[in-house]
C-alpha cells in the first residue's frame, strides 16, 4: 500500500531540488506520481516548485479530474496521464526547463553520444520533440512517438520531460541530461570534443546489454553507434541536426574501422570547424609548395 503523504513529501523534496538546480524558474515545471490504477498525485498550477508543502499537492483521476487538494492541479497533467497510459510501468513524470538541455532544444542540435560512459549507459540517445504550445493536446502528440525508446525527451524551444518508476529516478534523468549538455558545451568551448572510438563504443553497448539496460541501438542492424540515428527520422520535421557537434559515423558490425559509411544528410548539414580548419591548412600548404616551386624555377 502506497503511503500518500510520503509521496507528497517526496514530490516537495524533488521540487526543491529542481528549483535549487535552476531547472524551474518562478512557477515553471510540474511533477506527478501514479499511486494506483486510477489516481495520480501531482503538483498544483501557479506555485514555485522550490517551496511546496505536502498540503499543496493535488490528487487527480486518470482523466485529469481533481479528486482532492486545496489548489488547482497543473494544466500539464494531461501530458503526464497520456504518458502513464502509454507506458503503465512509468509511475512518475517530471517536466521542467533545465537550461543546458533546453539550449539544445532551441538550437535544434542533436545531443551526441560516445562522450561520457555513464551517460551512454544510463541515458542513451535523447530525442528532441517538435515544438507545440504548452498545456495543449498537441504537446502530448509531439512527445508520445518517443516515449517507448527514451526516458527523457527534450521539447523544442521549451524544456524536458522525464519518466521513471519513482519521482527521484525521473528527476535523475533530468539532472543527468542537463549536466551532460553543460559538459558538452564547456568542452566544445575549449575547442575539442573527443569521442569514443568504435571499439570503446561497442564495449559500452555490450556492457549495457550485460547489465540488462535496453538500448534501441541494439535492435538496429549496422546502426551508427555515436551519431544519433535512433531518432534521425524525426529530424526533417524538427530541423534537428549536427551543426555544433560532429560525432564519428562508424557503424556497429561495420568491417571498416573508420567512419567510411557516409550519410549524405549529415555530410551536407555539418562541416565541422575542425575539418574546415584542416582543409584550409591543407590548401595553404599546397599553395605554399607551388609558390616555392615556381620561385625556384624562376631563379634558374
Ligand atoms: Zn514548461
Amino acid at each position: 500500500m502506497v503511503n500518500i503523504h510520503q509521496i507528497k513529501e517526496e514530490i516537495c523534496d524533488m521540487g526543491r531540488r529542481l528549483y535549487n538546480k535552476g531547472f524551474a524558474a518562478a512557477n515553471d515545471g510540474n511533477i506527478s506520481y501514479r499511486i494506483d490504477e486510477n489516481r495520480v498525485v501531482c503538483t498544483p498550477t501557479q506555485i514555485c516548485k522550490g517551496f511546496m508543502k505536502p498540503d499543496d499537492i493535488c490528487i487527480v483521476d486518470m482523466e485529469g479530474n481533481q479528486i482532492s487538494g486545496n489548489r488547482k492541479r497543473t494544466s500539464e497533467i494531461f501530458l503526464h496521464l497520456k504518458i502513464m497510459k502509454e507506458r503503465p510501468e512509468v509511475k512518475s513524470v517530471l517536466h521542467c526547463h533545465p537550461p543546458y538541455a533546453t539550449a539544445f532544444g532551441i538550437a535544434r542540435e542533436a545531443i551526441p553520444q560516445c562522450v561520457l560512459p555513464e551517460v551512454d549507459i544510463y541515458m542513451g540517445d535523447v530525442p528532441i520533440a517538435d515544438y507545440a504550445i504548452p498545456g495543449g493536446d498537441e504537446l502530448a502528440s509531439t512527445i508520445l512517438p518517443f516515449i517507448h525508446k527514451s526516458d527523457i525527451i527534450v521539447l523544442a524551444n521549451h524544456g524536458t520531460v522525464s519518466l521513471g518508476p519513482t519521482v527521484e529516478k525521473a528527476y535523475w534523468m533530468t539532472e543527468l541530461l542537463d549536466a551532460y549538455c553543460r559538459i558538452l558545451m564547456l568542452s566544445r568551448q575549449l575547442g575539442k570534443v573527443s569521442y569514443f572510438n568504435k571499439e570503446e563504443a561497442e564495449d559500452l553497448l555490450k556492457l549495457k546489454g550485460q547489465w540488462g539496460i535496453k538500448d534501441p541501438r541494439a535492435d538496429i542492424e549496422n546502426c551508427e553507434l555515436c551519431a544519433n540515428d535512433i531518432f534521425r527520422d524525426s529530424w526533417k520535421e524538427t530541423g534537428v541536426g549536427h551543426r555544433a557537434f560532429d560525432p564519428p559515423r562508424f557503424r556497429r558490425n561495420d568491417p571498416e574501422p573508420c567512419g567510411c559509411v557516409s550519410n549524405p544528410i549529415l555530410n551536407n548539414e555539418s562541416v565541422s570547424l575542425e575539418k574546415q580548419n584542416d582543409k584550409n591548412a591543407d590548401q595553404e600548404a599546397l599553395i605554399k609548395a607551388i609558390t616555392e616551386r615556381v620561385l625556384e624555377a624562376l631563379k634558374k
